[in-house]
């Protein structure tokens, strides 16, 4: 017998399935420990903290700081993008019958947080070159139980920008809530934060857990119109934001030159493992607009996902969809480790080569 609601016996649960490796490039994740960057400010920020109250100081003057640094301040912010996602799909559902309307292959855990709040989930199927059918987009969206659009630019594992005028062009005919993941948005430079005040259905979502080194602090946030937050917040447990994850926060803001400074290096890494895959004729490489690179291997794809394990290098396997069958997904890391992903992947190309020779 089961206690909990219809349905959740049946649905998969939320489970991140990665080799844990000493080399880890796959889930996106910066490779530098911010930690060392902030120390001294958030340390100086502990000592003023009262983790025994509720409240603090500490809220404001992030609230303030990623104002600015957003160029917005109808902002909530907690644990990471995924929360953000959980309220919003919390905010939207209306019965059983409501759906969200996203792309495919995207980011995979829309579909694991709309089904955890028993909010379905339709996808528009991405073409060969990663792009989509505006006007199929557009009915399944007029739809009356699509209550949320969702489009992930860049998008996630492909790596590549939809069209701006598109985009505009779906805000202008989809007057419902519009969502816009801009996980990446420090890798693509690409945002719709100035579209805010002409689409108030346009919410945005954001993270400090890419290009602010903070994977493991669990930080992202929501901005969109006032109205709209103080709806989203409504959906929100009240203190859902720690004191200590908003001191840390701050502190990498008070960096945020420095953090900058790591995703140029990183687009500059990316450029390199670009180029670098591109001289394996057994490979095809995308550019993107992210800190990832995805490629395709051919039929050996598991198996150098494989040897890359073995290897203790841990990339992504993005296979599952049809149009990525046989894609990998790298992570882009330092100098070392990139360094050594190209050499064992050289390596595994070589040996095979020297096998067929035999
Ligand atoms: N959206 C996208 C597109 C992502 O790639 C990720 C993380 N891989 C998230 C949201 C979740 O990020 P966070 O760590 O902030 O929850």
């Amino acid at each position: 017998m089961h206690h909990f609601r219809k349905g959740l016996n049946e649905q998969k649960s939320v489970a991140v399935n990665v080799p844990r490796k000493k080399i880890m490039m796959c889930l996106n994740e910066s490779y530098a420990n911010p930690y060392h960057i902030i120390k001294e400010s958030f340390l100086s920020k502990l000592e003023r903290i009262n983790l025994n109250r509720y409240f603090s100081e500490i809220t404001k003057e992030l609230h303030a700081k990623l104002s600015q640094y957003v160029g917005n301040s109808n902002l909530l912010f907690g644990n990471g993008a995924d929360e953000m996602l959980y309220y919003l799909f919390t905010a939207v559902r209306e019965d059983t019958n409501s759906f969200a309307l996203s792309l495919s292959p995207s980011y995979f855990d829309y579909k694991s947080y709309a089904q955890a709040v028993g909010l379905n989930i339709k996808f528009i199927q991405l073409q060969k070159d990663f792009d989509f059918d505006e006007d199929l987009f557009i009915a399944s969206a007029k739809n009356k139980n699509c209550k949320l659009v969702i489009l992930c630019n860049p998008n996630n594992p492909t790596g590549n920008l939809f069209s701006s005028q598109k985009i505009e062009r779906l805000l202008q005919k989809i007057q419902k809530p519009f969502l816009i993941d801009e996980t990446y948005f420090e890798f693509s430079a690409k945002t719709f934060v100035d579209k805010l005040n002409k689409y108030p259905h346009l919410i945005l979502i954001r993270t400090f857990s890419k290009a602010f080194s903070a994977a493991g602090l669990r930080f992202g946030y929501i901005v969109s119109s006032k109205d709209n937050i103080s709806q989203i917040k409504k959906v929100a447990t009240v203190f859902n934001s720690s004191i200590l994850s908003q001191a840390f926060a701050l502190s990498i803001l008070e960096h945020k030159e420095e953090f900058l400074e790591i995703n140029k290096n990183i687009i500059f890494e990316k450029k390199r493992i670009y180029l670098e895959l591109q001289k394996i004729s057994e490979i095809n490489v995308y550019e993107t607009h992210t800190n990832f690179v995805p490629f395709s291997a051919g039929d050996r794809a598991s198996q150098l996902h494989k040897y890359l394990s073995e290897n203790e290098i841990s990339i992504r396997d993005i296979g599952a969809h049809p149009l990525l069958k046989n894609h990998l997904r790298v992570t882009i890391s330092n100098k070392t480790e990139n360094d050594l992903f190209i050499k064992v992947i050289n390596k595994f190309y070589h040996n095979i080569k020297n096998k067929e020779k035999k």
